[in-house]
């Protein structure tokens, strides 16, 4: 397959960015130019300008575009040294700053890492010049001017190199295809995206918030949202417990001696918190719950008899994400892990990774992510980030592409997608949208046992190592909940809905059974909510399809006198009259058996 960085689609963003650049120096001749590269479906350019920008001011730069494509220039590449750039670019400071970069070598005009020779470039069409290595289409004709769109449309920022004590720069986001249906399917999705975004919609079910006082990136979860959380926690709690898990809990915080031999320290530091002093001794935040299972395990002497043994806990980790990457509930800076070890011996690996591929199968078909795919992600042979030697890695490679074989599934194999101590099989759901999101992943590991000196004693009554399997399957409960979120457009299956039945009286007199209904409801299990409000009951029906409630109970007067209720879905759909106690069977049946149907 193509890569994208090597497709015309790629070459027709970047130059499109370029465009756009040209068009907004136009309209502002005193902006300075910060970087302007193609990104998934689009591109962006970050700029510094006088004011905010209208939409007036966007509408404005989107028709000169068009018209500078319709003008047909070259795009012209030029190699220069570092001094020619710096007086091409001498009032452009942000740039000024990259040539300084790509002059030392090791970033490139973005200021991204990077391993390729340092050579500085630019490209010009019409009027505008800018520092840069391409590639472009030929001329501004291969760009087609009916399938551009700038899609920012709110005020939007991002720091200058994603340094929030740096400049905060107005970044003007736009995408491009190569036909006018293309862009015009794309800005479709683009919009049933915005709204499913589980920001808002968070916000309108009262699932979540943040508080600037607790901290950026620290969501708080509202009773709706933590109903939600408690039942897929009590669902995938309930399948280990049949699966013969065993529940762990371990603190929050620990030495960072621990880390150092776990090797997560000084590894991941750049996401970790800063170590802190207790009684002369240095502490952080847990990053990563492994190494305090594995000193679960180490407390007990181990027979081959006791394993497999797997031991399972919801474990909060700290990481730390810059505040301009924070973003929602998908990018925080504490979460929640469905985290769980196995540790077995070498000839149980195969079973107890086909075990857990089932385990992922079941709860995610149990939540209607059916749609996904499988990656093994093997090391990559170039980097020496990995620990371990070759032929454990290869054995552990082996293990899984032999599970995953067993299994069906449909996987690739991807080079440099392993965790830092083994290979791994993840699992990549599509949502309704067709978008990808990373959810479970399961991973092999001989490097911790062997680091921490894992023991069990074996049939020879030798010692032996264990073999580590680490697996999370909804990932981080809280990504997890934003993409189920997104995944339903809130309308999440009935089990999973904070509240499941809405009771509307149709007037006061009706509040009553309105009342009585709801206390049979309830008893049966079910989540139910009296509006008592002054409304009419066209308002009511409203208010409950916006919270996306299930089922919608309408009572008057026939109602009360023959113990019916009007069932309504949050579809619209109407049901008409049921007595009481058949709509309570019909909804815990469905309940119960985590149903995605209403009816
Ligand atoms: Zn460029
Ligand atoms: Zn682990």
């Amino acid at each position: 397959m193509e890569r994208y960085q090597d497709s015309k689609l790629y070459r027709i963003r970047h130059s499109t960015a370029h465009v756009m650049a040209q068009a907004v120096l136009e309209k502002f001749p005193q902006a300075k130019i910060a970087i302007g590269p193609p990104i998934e479906d689009g591109f962006y350019y970050d700029f510094d300008l006088p004011r905010p920008l209208t939409d007036e001011d966007l509408a404005g730069i989107e028709a000169r575009m068009r018209d500078i494509i319709r003008e047909g220039h070259d795009f012209v590449r030029k190699e220069v040294s570092a001094d020619e750039a710096r007086a091409l670019f001498h009032d452009q400071p942000y740039k000024l700053e990259l040539i300084d970069g790509l002059e030392r070598g090791g970033v490139d005009e973005y200021g991204e890492k990077t391993d390729e020779a340092p050579v500085i470039s630019t490209y010009t069409q019409d009027s505008f010049e800018d520092l840069c290595r391409g590639p472009h289409v030929a001329n501004t004709r291969e760009i087609n001017p009916d399938a551009l769109s700038i899609t920012f449309k709110a005020p939007a920022g991002a720091y200058w190199r994603g340094d929030e004590n740096r400049e905060m720069l107005t970044r003007i986001y736009g995408t491009a295809w190569e036909t006018a249906e293309q862009l015009e399917e794309y800005l479709a999705l683009l919009e049933e995206a915005r709204k499913r975004d589980h920001r808002v919609i968070g916000q309108q079910l009262g699932l979540f918030t943040f508080s600037q006082l607790v901290g950026k990136g620290l969501p708080l979860w509202k009773p709706n949202g933590a109903i939600l959380r408690d039942l897929l926690e009590r669902f995938l709690r309930e399948v280990q417990i049949e699966r013969g898990y065993e529940p762990v809990i371990t603190p929050h915080i620990a030495r960072v001696a621990l880390y150092e031999k776990s090797g997560h320290y000084p590894y991941y530091k750049d996401s970790q918190y800063s170590p802190f002093e207790v009684e002369g001794d240095l502490f952080m935040l847990k990053p990563m719950n492994c190494p305090h299972h594995i000193h679960v395990y180490k407390d007990d002497l181990h027979s081959y008899r006791d394993l497999p043994m797997r031991m399972a806990e919801f474990g909060t980790v700290y990481r730390y994400e810059k505040s301009g990457e924070l973003h929602g509930l998908t990018r925080v800076r504490g979460f929640t892990q469905d985290d769980a070890h196995i540790f077995c011996t070498p000839e149980q690996l195969e079973d107890e990774f086909v075990g857990v591929i089932d385990l992922v199968e079941s709860i995610l078909n149990g939540l209607g992510l059916n749609d996904r795919r499988a990656r093994v992600g093997i090391r990559d042979p170039q980097s020496d980030k990995y620990v371990g030697s070759d032929e454990v890695w290869e054995q552990a490679a082996q293990a899984i592409i032999a599970a995953a074989t067993r299994k069906g599934l449909d996987f690739t194999v991807e080079e440099g997608e392993a965790a830092f101590y083994g290979p791994k099989l993840d699992f990549i759901v599509r949502d309704a949208l067709k978008r990808e999101w990373q959810i479970s992943t399961i991973q092999v590991d001989y490097n911790l046992p062997a680091r921490f000196e894992l023991e069990y004693v074996g049939e020879d009554n030798e010692r032996h190592q264990p073999i580590m399997i680490h697996r999370a399957l909804y990932g981080s409960m809280e990504r997890f909940v934003a993409v189920l979120i997104e995944h339903y457009a809130g309308a999440f299956p009935a089990w999973l809905a904070p509240v499941q039945v809405a009771l509307i009286p149709v007037a006061d007199r009706h509040i009553a059974y309105a009342q009585d209904v709801a206390n049979i409801l309830h008893s049966k299990g079910l989540r139910v909510q009296v509006d008592d409000s002054n409304g009419r009951v066209g308002g009511k029906i409203r208010a409950a399809t916006q919270q996306k409630i299930p089922w919608m109970l309408v009572v008057g007067d026939r109602d009360a006198a023959s113990s019916t209720v009007s069932v309504r879905l949050r579809s619209g759909e109407d049901l008409g009259a049921q007595p009481v106690l058949a709509f309570a069977d019909l909804a815990t049946r469905l309940v119960e058996s985590k149903s995605l149907e209403l009816a």
